[in-house]
């Protein structure tokens, strides 16, 4: 093992059903975009059927067509479309599409007409984001679209939807401002005639913290993975979550080097004194990144060290002192914590980001391993009729 991320998928069952407990009848849907925010998209939406998610979300068509292709039958919804993408797949697949716009809703109608089938679509709100989704001006024409396309047999909508800005900011002011707009276009569609099987709003911070915003339906995907979307509030136990990831590798050399040694490129860093350096084999094509250069924590040799010198494409250095370690002996980057190891929100904290971009970001190059219960509980779930691939 050079490195390898292990996924316990007991966690992230865990971290679901956790949600399920807070969000009362709501349904739960399980974000798996961007390969489950580096987690493994597949095995991890098998982990959430199996906990009760009974719709997952990606942001691109490609991302659900895979779902599609690994047996994934339940509900889907896909939102971020670009004209020419591959609407007609998605409605063959059985995919819910987001429409934001009329131009979307023309290519939906198309690709159902071309299919032979109705499309289910989600008509989707800019209630204050500010970036994707309808804004209010223009809400009544594009519900006057949906329902004119269903009238015609196409698409039925199925689905009332919009996103916070700011629903990891208790307090902050767009919250309930973009609640009573979200309200407002509520009203005004199903005014029209839109009868929607799912109204939903809420992100993992609004899930937390903001249950006037659970409507039908909770969009989890940080939570999913057991991190805190509000660090600030609480971390993941005071949730009742548990990270799923954890960053490991195996050193890939040990050596003394004297007093006045510059390490690594650019030599950012110099050896104060004689010194033991260990090096760690992933660098920032790894995913690690190059701004934790001389910041970053990492667990070698039971205690926690700083990366010393730039993080380089393929390997980083830390310092261990005095203290002794020898290649093969593993470097936790992070984990859960509850060993000692660094948390993917320390690494976030270090080179101030979030703990979101820190897990996603995770490359190719790192083999994903997975730990908890797979296969035999995953069959066993294919036949309760959830969906479950
Ligand atoms: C990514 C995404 C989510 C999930 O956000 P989390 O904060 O990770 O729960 C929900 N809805 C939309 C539209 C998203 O793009």
């Amino acid at each position: 093992m050079r490195a390898e991320a292990r996924i316990d998928l007991d966690a992230i069952r865990g971290n679901i059903a956790a949600v399920r407990a807070r969000v009362g009848s709501a349904a739960v849907m399980t974000v798996v975009k961007s390969d489950a925010y580096g987690h493994g998209m597949v095995p991890c939406a098998r982990a959430a059927r199996e906990a009760g998610a009974t719709w997952l979300g990606t942001a691109v068509v490609e991302e659900a067509l895979a779902l599609r292709a690994a047996g994934d039958t339940g509900r889907v919804l896909t939102w971020l479309w670009a004209p020419g993408d591959a609407f007609e797949d998605a409605v063959r697949a059985d995919v819910d599409i987001s429409v934001s716009g009329l131009w979307a809703m023309r290519e939906v109608v198309e690709a159902a007409r071309a299919a032979g089938r109705t499309a289910r679509v989600h008509l989707k709100a800019d209630t204050g984001l500010g970036r994707n989704g309808c804004m209010p001006a223009d809400w009544p024409a594009l519900v006057d679209a949906g329902l004119k396309a269903q009238a015609d047999g196409f698409v039925e909508v199925v689905g009332l939807w919009s996103h916070f800005a700011c629903a990891d900011e208790p307090g902050h002011p767009s919250v309930p401002a973009q609640l009573a707009e979200f309200t407002a276009m509520l009203a005004h569609a199903e005014g029209c005639g839109v009868t929607p099987e799912v109204r939903h709003m809420a992100n993992s911070p609004a899930t937390l913290l903001l249950p006037q915003a659970h409507f039908d339906l909770v969009r989890v995907g940080l939570v999913s993975y057991g991190l805190s979307p509000v660090p600030e509030v609480g971390g993941p136990a005071d949730f009742g979550l548990r990270p799923a990831m954890t960053l490991a590798a195996s050193l890939a050399g040990v050596k003394r080097v004297p007093a006045g040694q510059g390490v690594s490129y650019g030599h950012s860093w110099i050896a104060p004194r004689d010194t033991t350096l260990a090096l760690v084999p992933t660098g920032y094509a790894d995913g690690i990144p190059r701004h934790a250069s001389n910041v970053g924590p990492v667990l070698v040799a039971g205690r926690r060290r700083t990366i010393v010198g730039r993080v380089a494409m393929d390997q980083f250095v830390v310092d261990l002192g005095d203290d002794d370690a020898a290649a093969g002996d593993e470097a936790i980057l992070f984990g859960p914590g509850d060993e000692g190891e660094p948390t993917a929100e320390d690494w976030a904290r270090a080179i101030d980001t979030i703990s979101y971009e820190i897990v996603t970001r995770i490359g190719v190059r790192v083999p994903r391993v997975y730990t908890g219960a797979t296969g035999a509980a995953a069959a066993g779930t294919a036949s309760t009729g959830t969906g479950a691939p």
